[in-house]
């Protein structure tokens, strides 16, 4: 198949008939074996090639791509996927920040694809970038009863505990950005609620504010924080659990994504990366529930 010319945008066949864009070769692609058709634009003098329209244009290791993104969905660390797939860090990282931008479009869409969602589950769920001492909250929505991910939104939050002076000249003091991520979301999710729809969260005081202003026709029902179960589970609660589709959500999200695992080496370096990590996740958790295909228009 001839294309347009990218460099200057020559059509391939002008509407007089004259072929703009000739072949010109081919070549094996050494990654994935593929012959790969090289182009000649005649107005510009430039080639192109069929690889050049690829999400993965110039990627030396683009047949590692489906590996990793499974590896991080499954509890492997940036350096865990190195060394399984004998890669170096950089590489994976590098990975990470193509695939994660890709994820978080692809959330995006599924969700179009969707009913509108009537009953929504919400809450933060915390983690930390660098030390304990930069705590971020991730905000997440989750569809009651299927347990599918409208979407997320991860804040800097300001440490919980009193901090020692020594502690506090190191780190400074953090911004709550917890009400502008909710924002964020709220704003980002509204396309694939139900006007009316019901949301279900725990008894924090700000929330009630941030769901009437984005969804004045929703229902808030509020219920008690619960007792987490013995396990060192905090996401898991005691007995019958109203807000259960998220804490669930929450408890598997902690087990999968490696940089969330409690008291583990593992920990984000930075924001960024623990957005990108999560979108890959997330797209894995969504594809994996049982009302992936039935619930489809
Ligand atoms: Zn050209």
């Amino acid at each position: 198949m001839r294309r347009d010319c990218p460099h200057c945008n020559a059509k391939a066949k002008t509407s007089d008939d004259r072929i703009q864009v000739i072949r010109d070769g081919s070549f094996w692609r050494k990654s994935d074996g593929r012959l790969i058709i090289k182009f000649k634009c005649r107005a510009c003098g430039k080639h192109f090639s069929h690889a050049t329209f690829a999400k993965e244009y110039r990627q030396k290791k683009r047949h590692k791509n489906e590996r990793i993104k499974n590896l991080l969905g499954e509890r492997c660390s940036i350096r865990g996927i190195a060394r399984i797939e004998r890669l170096s860090r950089t590489t994976v990282l590098r990975k990470l920040k193509f695939l994660g931008p890709i994820a978080l479009v692809e959330l995006q869409e599924m969700n179009h694809a969707r009913k509108p969602i009537t009953r929504l589950q919400f809450d933060d769920q915390e983690t930390a970038e660098q030390s304990k001492y930069k705590p971020l909250a991730i905000s997440l929505a989750v569809e009651e009863g299927s347990r599918w991910i409208a979407g997320f939104e991860v804040s800097e939050m300001p440490v919980k505990w009193k901090m020692s002076p020594r502690k506090r000249a190191l780190y400074g003091n953090r911004k709550d950005m917890r009400a502008e991520g909710r924002r964020l979301l709220f704003a980002r999710i509204k396309l694939f609620l139900d006007p009316k729809v019901t949301i279900i969260s725990d008894q924090h005081p700000h929330y009630p504010k941030s769901i009437r202003e984005h969804f004045p026709l929703a229902t808030h029902v509020r219920h008690k924080s619960r007792r987490p179960i013995d396990h060192g589970q905090d996401e898991l609660k005691q007995g019958f659990d109203p807000m259960f589709s998220l804490n669930h959500t929450c408890a598997k999200n902690r087990d999968r994504v490696a940089r969330l695992t409690r008291k583990s080496w593992c920990l984000s370096k930075k924001k960024e990366h623990l957005v990108y990590h999560l979108a890959i996740a997330f797209v894995r958790h969504n594809k994996s529930l049982p009302c992936n295909e039935s619930q489809r228009k």
